[in-house]
């Protein structure tokens, strides 16, 4: 959360009075004196004083398990969303999805009520690493290998950036592989429409890692808040 914005919530000072703050000298982050007004800050990382009363940011960050049929929204006619599947009392309306999963994709979704963040995070030039779990519905090959190496392009014309694919089995009676492929960027539908510009279909997607983070063995349609180590490594 930007820290002027955190100064104006909890103390309720108008933008003038907040200035005054920080031209006065009285704003600290770890103690230092702070003049950035728009830093972002986190209570978990930084002790945040003002005029030596010290603030918390209450952000938090939830890593989910999503299961399939899920939605990444925050409401939905027909569909139950990935907030409903929190516990009334960890639900704020300020929670946003960093970046979002089709419904028919599970794994790890990072819920967080840090918007600055969840912007940071899917910012291309952060080139946060997002590793997915795919079935294939045939054979994937070295030539398939070579050509996401080489940067997928997609069937309208879109360029990928070099993504490693990795075959981790193949099922000769159902005739599908098993891959594991990590993307820097987060087009829509990107691992669907890179196997489909291979003339391949994607029939089960799960994400298991998202920069640092890893789904780890959480169970599908559970959530747990990112620890200490997990949020310092993200950011
Ligand atoms: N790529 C897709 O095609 N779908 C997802 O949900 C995520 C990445």
């Amino acid at each position: 959360m930007r820290l002027d914005k955190l100064i104006e919530q909890q103390l309720q000072t108008s933008r003038k009075e907040m200035k005054q703050l920080f031209r006065t000298r009285q704003v600290r982050v770890d103690g230092e004196v702070c003049f950035q007004q728009n830093k972002n800050v986190d209570s978990f990382l930084h002790e945040i004083t003002v005029a030596d009363q010290v603030l918390q940011t209450h952000d938090v960050y939830y890593l989910l398990n999503k299961p399939k049929g899920v939605v990444t929204a925050n409401v939905d006619q027909e569909h139950l969303t990935v907030f409903d599947l929190l516990h009334l009392a960890d639900f704020r309306s300020d929670l946003v999805a960093a970046g979002r999963l089709d419904r028919d994709t599970k794994g790890l979704l990072l819920l967080t009520s840090n918007g600055q963040l969840v912007y940071d995070l899917l910012h291309p030039t952060k080139k946060v690493i997002k590793t997915y779990e795919a079935r294939i519905n045939e054979e994937v090959t070295q030539e398939d290998i070579a050509a996401f190496a080489d940067g997928i392009v997609f069937l309208d014309g879109t360029v990928c950036q070099s993504a490693p694919l990795t075959i981790v089995s193949y099922d000769v009676q159902s005739q599908t592989s098993d891959v594991r492929l990590q993307i820097q960027e987060g087009k829509f539908h990107q691992v669907k429409k890179m196997f489909l510009a291979r003339g391949k279909k994607v029939v089960a997607l799960k994400r298991v890692a998202m920069g640092p983070l890893e789904l780890g063995t959480l169970p599908e349609g559970q959530y747990r808040a990112l620890s200490l180590t997990e949020l310092q490594q993200l950011k």
